[in-house]
């Protein structure tokens, strides 16, 4: 799958559309899904251009990688879901591709938590 440059999370990436930031570094961003499934609902993508998890596992750099799993870890910290920080937990899901239900073709965690998720996010309703 090519990168479509239009997609809404580059158009966020380039200002074109606001969004509610709860942390950036380097290399990725991470900011409130519009429509959270959960109390805690961020999403962390890397600033570059990757379609899904499988694309930028295999051509991102070693940083850009350190630099999202960074990012995970502060917003699980933020959020006070982080195990480490005395937190409940939380699901880390990366959709991928049709099968997976991905809508949006720029690579992006989901970080849910803040209450007992159950299966949601497994499995539709
Ligand atoms: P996917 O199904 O691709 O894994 O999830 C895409 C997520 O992006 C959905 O949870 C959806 O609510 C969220 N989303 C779609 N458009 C926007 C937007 O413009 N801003 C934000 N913050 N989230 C969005």
């Amino acid at each position: 799958m090519s990168y479509d440059q239009d997609n809404i999370f580059a158009k966020i990436l380039r200002g074109e559309i606001p969004c509610n930031k709860v942390y950036e570094n380097e290399h990725s961003l991470a900011f409130n899904d519009i429509n959270p499934q959960s109390k805690v609902h961020v999403l962390v993508i890397p600033k570059g251009s990757y379609t899904d998890v499988d694309d930028f596992s295999r051509k991102a750099s070693k940083d850009e990688i350190a630099s999202l799993m960074q990012a995970v870890a502060e917003v699980c910290k933020i959020t006070k879901v982080s195990l480490s920080e005395g937190g409940s937990g939380f699901r880390l899901i990366a959709n991928t591709g049709t099968d997976g239900s991905q809508e949006v073709p720029h690579f992006h965690y989901h970080v849910m938590g803040g209450e007992p998720l159950g299966l949601r996010g497994l499995r539709k309703n």
